[in-house]
């Protein structure tokens, strides 16, 4: 808090009271070191890749007599490492974009049919689902949800991506959209590894993960999760998760449910 007097005089110049104003300042110094640590993150994280691209090119310059098949490891690290710090960047620009575009989102949310959406997302993953023999199953009623489009399918390429990343091969990973009262509840569930219970409320920070070391072999960023909840937040919705370790984990994405037009409203008013 920070506190500042004024003496308060009467009309012969006597002092008779005094004026204090106080600025609460928590929240002001809680931003800047959210910033601070950020930045630090940030900066960390773009030096790891950095530090690995410089002594793989160093000792590809200092060693010109090196053997073909070191050579191509030196120079696989580079392109892997190239890759990361791409990775890093694109997800920053994400977090950027959708920071500024925040406000401006509102206005574009609408009711949308939410399988369409799933099914696209789920095309993104194909590959990478089927690199791993996973099968990707949409169980999905006729929904809408108040959203846009392009963030949801951003948000639900995020929660896929983790679950092919975190579980083993010949798994399965479900994507369902149901109605639960005036709220469309979407959610990936996986059968994967699990994330163990203290670190499920911090796995939707900043750079944040369970194990680093894993998550960077993986190619993850550490900043997926934090985008997905940005995401649902910026619509108005909310993500969440739940896990067993071992069993796998399901994160769900919950936002308003799009009415329906007046003209195809069933009668007995269905779930839809
Ligand atoms: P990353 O790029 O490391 O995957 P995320 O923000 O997407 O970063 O996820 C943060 C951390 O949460 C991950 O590093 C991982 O430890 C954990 N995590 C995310 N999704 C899953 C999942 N489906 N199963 C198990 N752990 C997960």
């Amino acid at each position: 808090i920070q506190a500042q007097a004024a003496p308060v005089r009467d009309a012969e110049g006597r002092q008779v009271g005094a004026v204090v104003v106080l600025h609460d300042v928590t929240r002001l110094r809680r931003l800047e070191s959210v910033r601070r640590d950020f930045v630090a993150n940030v900066s960390h994280e773009i030096k790891t890749p950095i530090s690995a691209i410089k002594a793989a090119v160093e000792t590809l310059i200092d060693d010109e007599q090196m053997p073909v098949p070191a050579r191509q490891n030196f120079t696989g690290i580079i392109a892997r490492q190239t890759e990361r710090l791409d990775a890093i960047i694109e997800d920053l620009l994400s977090l950027t974009r959708l920071e500024q575009e925040g406000a401006t989102v509102s206005d574009e949310i609408e009711a949308h049919a939410v399988e369409p959406v799933i099914r696209a997302a789920c095309e993104t993953c194909h590959a990478k689902a089927q690199a791993k023999s996973i099968t990707l199953k949409i169980e999905a009623e006729p929904l809408r949800a108040q959203v846009v489009p392009t963030l949801l399918e951003q948000a639900l390429v995020n929660l896929i991506d983790n679950a092919i990343k975190y579980s083993p091969e010949d798994t399965t990973v479900v994507i369902s959209a149901e109605r639960r009262n005036d709220d469309a509840v979407l959610a990936v569930t996986d059968e994967g590894r699990g994330i163990e219970p203290e670190h499920l409320p911090r796995v939707f920070e900043r750079f944040y993960r369970t194990d680093r070391a894993r998550s960077r072999q993986l190619g993850g960023t550490g900043l997926g999760l934090s985008i997905v909840k940005h995401i649902a937040e910026t619509m108005g919705g909310k993500a969440s998760v739940r896990s067993q370790l071992s069993k796998g984990s399901t994160f769900t994405l919950t936002f308003r449910a799009g009415t329906q037009n007046a003209a195809a409203k069933p009668s007995t008013g269905s779930a839809v």
